[in-house]
């Protein structure tokens, strides 16, 4: 039996990060990307390699400029399907938004509207109805620079607005000196194609099949290193040391694509009844490769499951942090357990994931021991379920965990598709 090899792991990171570099969603190079992946698929002699593309919207930033009402240049990044500003830009008074209470939003007509607040699909109308000039982004962490994001493409088609993401520090000193900002976008909404690429190691039982997944794609201009290079590594690693094993049950693993523009891949994995039918559990690696960082699980399954990983990691002696709550962020192991499917998403999070979506997430922050114990949990735990005789958990969501993910999805304007 072979074991799961970190340095293995690492470099595989490095080809995608360094040699690939930039994956963003719907473009050549994460198209580039998937094809790299499937042929160390073809190279590890997995059954059943596909490549299943779907259509994204995306759009592609061809201006993006912020400039004081001194002159002084500010950097920014045009959100991803925002409104471009009339060529001249839009020029205001920045005013933070902390509520999307009528009263806040009274504040920010004719203003530049810098959010200090989440803003799901009614919100976002909500505060465009306000008639601000524009939206900026800010980033969260003092000292980091701009972070690439985008808009889902759904929520732009009722109304839209110009919106640029901002550095924590260059929004601060704006709100601080009250200086009119003039902000100048173009941007370009376009279809693009994406795809997932998916590959078994055949068990003997039928219908009770075992997933493992990453994505692989990025945001525009960064190399996503331990976003998600990191996590896809982990399963190129999995996939090639346990591709010669006799498994009861069929291991299939999967690199999705178009995450970053709303977790399209595995919507698009999910949304596919033949996909889900057979499915019994999706553990999903996302964030990982960060040498300084611990590891955390999100189970979005039933209890035994939750157990059943409990008892691995401390069998293993693999300090592990387990909760159930969806917290702020989302990845791909949501939509699968939206469709029914108990999933885990296993992560190492640190000081590092801070800077995650901006220029500086690149290798400097990974190591190859990063992903020893990812590495040695994961094979641990797929291989007890692939060889099992009874699974040990049933296919089923808890009620609260199926509610907080109604919401979640119900305030993104995403409805589930009827299976036939
Ligand atoms: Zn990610």
């Amino acid at each position: 039996m072979k074991s799961f090899d970190a340095q293995t792991a690492y470099r595989y990171m490095e080809n995608l990060a360094k040699d690939i570099g930039n994956r963003e969603s719907g473009t050549d190079s994460e198209r580039r990307a998937a094809a790299q992946i499937q042929a160390w698929f073809e190279e590890f002699g997995l059954s059943s390699i596909r490549m299943e593309e779907f259509e994204v919207q995306t759009s592609r930033i061809l201006k993006e400029e912020a400039a004081l009402s001194d002159g002084t240049k500010l950097e920014c990044a045009a959100v991803g399907n925002s409104l471009s500003t009339p060529p001249e830009g839009v020029e205001g008074e920045v005013i933070m938004l902390e509520s999307t209470s009528p009263e806040a939003l009274e504040t920010i007509e004719d203003k530049i509207a810098a959010l200090n607040v989440v803003l799901y699909e009614k919100d976002f109308h909500k505060a465009i109805e306000s008639k601000p000039l524009a939206l900026i982004y800010p980033s969260q962490t003092p000292l980091a620079p701009t972070i690439y994001r985008s808009v889902r493409s759904e929520w732009t088609k009722k109304q839209n607005i110009p919106a640029v993401s901002m550095a924590h520090d260059d929004v601060l000193s704006v709100l601080k000196t009250g200086k009119k900002l003039r902000i100048v976008t173009e941007v370009e909404q376009i279809a693009a194609r994406s795809q997932n690429v998916t590959g078994d190691v055949p068990g003997t039982l039928e219908g009770e099949d075992l997933l493992v997944g990453g994505h692989y794609d990025t945001v525009r201009t960064v190399v996503g290193a331990h976003d998600n290079a990191a996590g896809t590594a982990v399963v190129l690693e999995l996939a090639r040391v346990l591709s010669h094993e006799k498994l009861n049950r069929t291991l299939r693993f999967a690199a999705f694509g178009s995450e970053e523009l709303g977790l399209r891949g595995s919507f698009n994995y999910a949304e596919t009844s033949n996909h889900v039918e057979n499915l019994r559990f999706y553990l999903n690696l996302d964030v990982h490769g960060i040498l300084l960082g611990t590891l955390n699980a999100m189970v979005l399954g039933p209890e035994d499951l939750k157990s059943l990983l409990r008892f691995t990691a401390k069998e293993l002696g693999i300090p592990l942090k387990i909760t159930s709550e969806l917290g702020r962020g989302g990845s791909d192991h949501m939509p699968l357990a939206f469709y029914g499917v108990p999933s885990i998403s296993l992560s190492r999070t640190g000081g590092a994931a801070q800077i995650m979506h901006t220029e500086l997430e690149d290798l400097r922050w990974c190591g190859s021991d990063a992903f020893a114990l990812a590495g040695k949990i994961s094979q641990t735990f797929l291989e007890r379920l692939a060889k099992a005789a009874e699974l040990p958990f049933e296919k089923e969501i808890p009620s609260e965990i199926a509610k907080a993910l109604e919401k979640r999805f119900a305030d993104s304007g995403i409805r589930r598709k009827p299976h036939d």
